[in-house]
């Protein structure tokens, strides 16, 4: 094989990576740092990296082009920084910097939020048994009825605690090669009845010429029920009910594909837009657990992917999922059983 060309070698790098001039200017990066940051080529080209990342970034891109050390695994805000000096032959012209999301530790950074999610989670069977109990405790008597709520609240708190240890580990992907139309009407198909008696109509708008990806079938099935669940709650109050899937080659970014989930629900404001990741933040349904969002796109960065959404009070919602057409897995079988 030949050299490959600087270029290309920065354009298939998997991870993001800017090189900035002397006075930490993006100069050049490649399309994974368009896509973690996510803003247009256009918009970072000759950009301060400080005006786009903590503007902390910027004493250390002074230093690492002052002393020419190499700094690792440097923390600021949300993200993991990793600076080399960016030498032309004996000289620095400026920095290489990779960028890194930090991992967040949901249960330790929102533990108060979590500690209310799961005790709301587990007062509601708990007071339905209770109360269950004082009930049979007056009777004196065996009622079938009041055991039949005790044993089903219990098994609703036993798959509450499956769910959540479950849901919790993303990082363990299972890949084998899958169609993604074919996931995509698996999920459909569980909403096909509340989806009549609700009158929504389902358009599908699907690019045949998609081939087979590998995925963690099973992980994204829950990803885009999750969205679709979503989608449906929200058109609950709604006269006109329409709910469009599409796929198609993502144009940008480049080697993906997407899966766009429109709905014709009550939208977001902006809180609501700016907590939807958020664990836990749910708008009061009576079975919300406020974690699909976040766990969607977990599972979405765990495939290399990322989600976009848009929402209007009047129009609705729009959610697009990208994800990579080429992951190859050594680990991974080629087709699902
Ligand atoms: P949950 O559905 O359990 O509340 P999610 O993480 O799935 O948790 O969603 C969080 C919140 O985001 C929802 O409660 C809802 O307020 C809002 N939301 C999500 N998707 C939509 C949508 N398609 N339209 C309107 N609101 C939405
Ligand atoms: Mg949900």
């Amino acid at each position: 094989m030949r050299n490959p060309g600087f270029s290309d070698l920065i354009f298939s790098l998997p991870f993001p990576l800017a090189v900035c001039d002397k006075e930490g200017r993006v100069f050049f990066f490649n399309q994974k740092l368009e896509m973690f940051l996510n803003r247009s080529r256009k918009y970072l080209k000759g950009k301060k990296l400080s005006e786009i990342v903590p503007e902390e970034i910027e004493r250390w891109l002074e230093k690492c082009v002052e002393n020419g050390l190499e700094i690792h695994n440097l923390e600021i805000g949300d993200f993991i920084f990793s600076i080399s000096p960016f030498f032309r032959g004996e000289e620095i012209k400026g920095t290489v910097v990779v960028i890194d999301r930090k991992r967040q530790d949901i249960v330790n950074e929102h533990f108060d939020v979590f500690l209310r999610g799961i005790s709301h989670e587990l007062r509601n069977p708990l007071s339905g048994m209770k109360a269950s109990a004082r009930l049979l405790f007056q009777l004196r008597e065996f009622d079938e009825e009041l055991v039949e709520v005790v044993v089903s609240e219990i098994n609703r708190i036993e798959r509450f605690l499956d769910r959540i240890c479950d849901s919790f580990d993303f990082t363990r992907l299972k890949w084998c090669k899958y169609n993604i139309h074919k996931l995509l009407n698996e999920v459909l198909k569980i909403f096909r009845s509340v989806s009549e008696e609700k009158r929504i109509v389902i358009e599908r708008k699907f690019d045949p010429s998609l081939p087979e990806v590998y995925m963690d079938k099973d992980r994204l099935f829950q990803v885009f029920l999750n969205i679709i669940k979503n989608s449906i709650e929200a058109m609950e109050d709604g006269r006109y009910r329409k709910l469009t899937v599409e796929t198609g080659y993502a144009i940008q970014p480049k080697g993906f594909y997407y899966v766009k989930i429109s709905d014709s629900g009550k939208g977001m404001g902006k809180e609501e837009l700016d907590n939807l990741f958020t664990p836990f933040f749910t708008n009061g349904k009576r079975e919300g657990t406020g974690l699909g969002m976040y766990i969607s796109r977990e599972i979405i960065l765990n495939h290399g992917g990322k989600i976009d959404v848009q929402s209007d009070r009047r129009k609705g919602t729009t959610v697009t999922v990208y994800l990579p057409m080429g992951v190859e897995k050594s680990n991974g079988k080629n087709s699902c059983s």
